[in-house]
């Protein structure tokens, strides 16, 4: 006697995982024992700062962080968070009412269209882009539009392509720079046309800036609040996983308009208890006191970057130099699709990089490589990859 177990249609008819032929072959070269030089994971290599895993451990001592965290996060950790938008951005935010603390930042980007979203309203979302928008739209009976990142564009979307019609149905716009996968990143100019359509369109934008410390040679990405009337239109989703090599910690934070806050708070009240006060101390420690150790977390990545970038480059692969995040989005060469090509490298040269279209369809034609291996492994990876061109 069993009852017949059968998904919902929201999760049944999710469209299909286009890495699995990867994830197999990944599976199948790692059992004949293949040196695998895999860049396609977007996951610092490098361990936790020790000073942060020192706040830690006299933290998970402490026993008032063993009891239920607050939901909106410690007014302490918001206050830093604040402290440190202050210094970075030169943006102030009210602790209490502009900052919300999150269980990673993709825990907040998935849940905040359950606060806002109706079935049947648009959820406007980058692609090639971070697979969680559109999936979190689905999720709350959104309909995905996809606004295509194209390199005629610079990798940001055209509004002007975007139908009236959807527009007007549209309630939340996700943007994401600097750029995962595309590593491009986009200025004040783009933000306020930006806010300008959230505004005539009354469209909530949610900016993931989940990159916004891995930038090279002193181009500081800026903040979506920076510009004039972002706050009015739009809230910012920051993560400690990539600045701080934290991303098994799972903690982030959202900030910006407080309505919108409120809304994602009330989704999460009713779904989650918080993050572990315990990280939340060492997170605070992170955010006051990580500013140096950051230029050396760059430093490394910038090395890799420029191994890569001017390796590919020499072989005359088609690749921009990103400017920030710790990928490279580089053209696939001629006679070959993305995942012609991603199979092709991993086969003869033992290198795993991310076909595009994985990302979505704009995608097609490109591989993402992940700056995620020493400096040392790169090189090896591009003299592996010239030799099977
Ligand atoms: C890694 C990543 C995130 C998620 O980070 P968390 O670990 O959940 O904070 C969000 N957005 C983009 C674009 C990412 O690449």
């Amino acid at each position: 006697m069993s009852i017949r177990i059968e998904l919902a249609d929201r999760i049944k008819n999710l469209p299909p995982y286009l890495f699995a032929r990867i994830d197999a072959m990944k599976a199948e070269a790692k059992k004949r024992g293949v040196d695998l030089i895999d860049m396609s994971i977007g996951d610092p290599d490098m361990p936790t700062p020790r000073h942060i895993v020192e706040a830690m451990k006299s933290a998970v001592e402490k026993p008032e962080h063993h009891k239920y965290p607050s939901y909106e996060g410690m007014i302490s950790y918001r206050e830093a968070v604040s402290r440190w938008y202050r210094r970075r951005f030169n943006v102030s935010l009210d602790p209490a009412a502009e900052v919300l603390s999150l269980i990673g930042s993709k825990e907040g980007i998935g849940h905040i269209p359950l606060a806002f979203v109706n079935p049947g309203d648009v959820v406007l979302c980058p692609s090639p882009g971070y697979p969680v928008y559109s999936i979190a739209a689905l999720f709350a009976g959104g309909e995905p539009y996809f606004m295509p990142l194209t390199e005629e564009n610079g990798f940001l979307p055209d509004f002007s392509a975007i139908p009236e019609e959807v527009l007007k149905r549209a309630k939340i716009m996700f943007l994401n720079y600097p750029n995962n996968p595309t590593s491009a990143a986009a200025d004040d100019d783009f933000f306020r046309r930006a806010i300008d359509l959230a505004d005539r369109y009354g469209i909530i934008v949610c900016h993931d800036a989940a990159y916004s410390e891995i930038y090279y040679d002193g181009r500081r990405p800026i903040s979506f609040l920076e510009v004039d009337g972002a706050r009015d239109v739009g809230v910012e989703f920051h993560s400690l996983s990539k600045t701080y090599n934290m991303t098994g910690w799972r903690v982030g934070f959202a900030v910006g308009n407080s309505e919108v806050i409120a809304g994602l708070g009330k989704i999460k009240t009713n779904l989650d208890s918080g993050v572990f006060q315990a990280i939340q101390e060492a997170s605070i420690v992170a955010l006051d006191t990580g500013d140096d150790l950051l230029s050396s977390i760059r430093a490394t990545y910038q090395a890799r970057r420029d191994a890569l970038f001017e390796g590919l480059s020499e072989m005359g692969v088609g690749v921009t130099k990103p400017d920030a995040t710790f990928y490279l989005w580089a053209k696939v060469p001629d006679g070959f699709t993305s995942e012609d090509f991603a199979v092709h490298l991993l086969d003869r040269a033992g290198v795993l990089g991310t076909p595009g279209n994985g990302f979505g369809e704009p995608g097609e034609g490109y591989i993402r490589f992940a700056l995620t291996v020493s400096v040392e492994r790169t090189k090896e990876a591009v003299e592996r990859i010239r030799g099977v061109l």
